[in-house]
């Protein structure tokens, strides 16, 4: 059967796992190939860009709804972190996705939930996992369930969790799962900030602050790539972004597949990442070499 006008498609949400099976069970009934999206809601142009990066791969879209609460620290942002429901339902009803699944932590986490998903390898780069110890097992718990709720053929996560993206590649592989994890590239204000559902907290001062990672990131991809000195050219944008007014986390030069450290970019893919904090936001970015 040929598939319907993507914009002429009724989008359901749907917040139970019955309701998930039946339509899962549908879209398999009639052979077509399912991605899924998952986000934390606060939809913008880089969600955005994932969904039609899935649509242009398989026959049905499902976005996944869920702020997960196993994936903040207690003195993180998950109380105030922004929900804004209806408007994530316009922008993808705009879209012509096929269903939204938004479940409740009740029904993510019963009564009696008692497993966690404790991911090795990319989870112990020395990147965000020194900064947010807790957060690759919630990460992973939460997308392994995802992945084994929606039964996708692929599922679209974006670059600019970089770190995040070579964990679930890795988790996927080793539990074998079935899904296709594919990467998608950073979408970036004019000025070259990569859109986060973040960056609503910044003041016009932080805002207009907030592009120096980005220039400090290409810099360094330059310096590094023109046969600079790793360590040099590090110190260098380290120093840089704090000027800026920044606290940084961290700025380094990695592996692009293993994210170990690197001595030379001499052939090897290599990324930088940074993570640093302005205010009470933490921004976090990446590039190619
Ligand atoms: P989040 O809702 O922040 O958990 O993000 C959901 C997905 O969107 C993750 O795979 C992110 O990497 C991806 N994402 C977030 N911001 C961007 C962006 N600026 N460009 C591309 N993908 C993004």
């Amino acid at each position: 059967m040929a598939l319907k006008k993507r914009s002429k498609r009724h989008l359901r949400v749907i917040r139970i796992l019955p309701a998930l099976g039946r339509a899962i069970g549908n879209f398999h009934a009639r052979h077509h190939t399912i991605a899924l999206v998952p986000t934390m809601g606060a939809l913008h142009a880089g969600h955005l860009s994932l969904v039609r990066i899935a649509q242009a791969r398989a026959d049905c879209v499902i976005v996944s709804i869920f702020v997960n609460p196993t994936q903040f620290a207690p003195h993180e942002d998950l109380k105030t972190y922004p929900r804004t429901f209806s408007a994530d339902r316009a922008a993808l009803a705009k879209t012509g996705i096929d269903l939204i699944w938004a479940p409740s932590i009740e029904t993510m986490y019963p009564a009696g939930f008692a497993t966690t998903i404790v991911p090795g390898g990319p989870a112990h780069a020395g990147l965000e996992d020194t900064f947010r110890p807790h957060f690759f097992a919630g990460v992973a718990t939460v997308v392994a369930k995802l992945l084994i709720q929606c039964e996708p053929d692929i599922a679209i996560f974006g670059e600019k969790d970089y770190q995040q993206l070579k964990v679930i590649t890795r988790l996927a592989r080793d539990l074998g799962l079935k899904t296709r994890i594919v990467g998608a590239p950073i979408v970036r204000e004019a000025d070259g900030l990569a859109l986060s559902s973040r960056n609503r907290y910044l003041s016009p001062k932080q805002r207009a602050a907030a592009p120096a990672l980005y220039r400090v990131l290409n810099d360094c991809a330059r310096g590094i790539a023109a046969g600079g000195p790793i360590a040099g050219v590090l110190r260098q944008g380290r120093a840089t972004i704090a000027r800026a007014g920044f606290a940084l986390d961290y700025l380094e030069a990695r592996h692009a597949e293993t994210l170990a450290p690197v001595a030379s970019a001499k052939g090897k893919p290599v990324r930088l990442l940074v993570a640093a904090r302005i205010g009470k936001t933490r921004l976090i970015d990446n590039v190619a070499v």
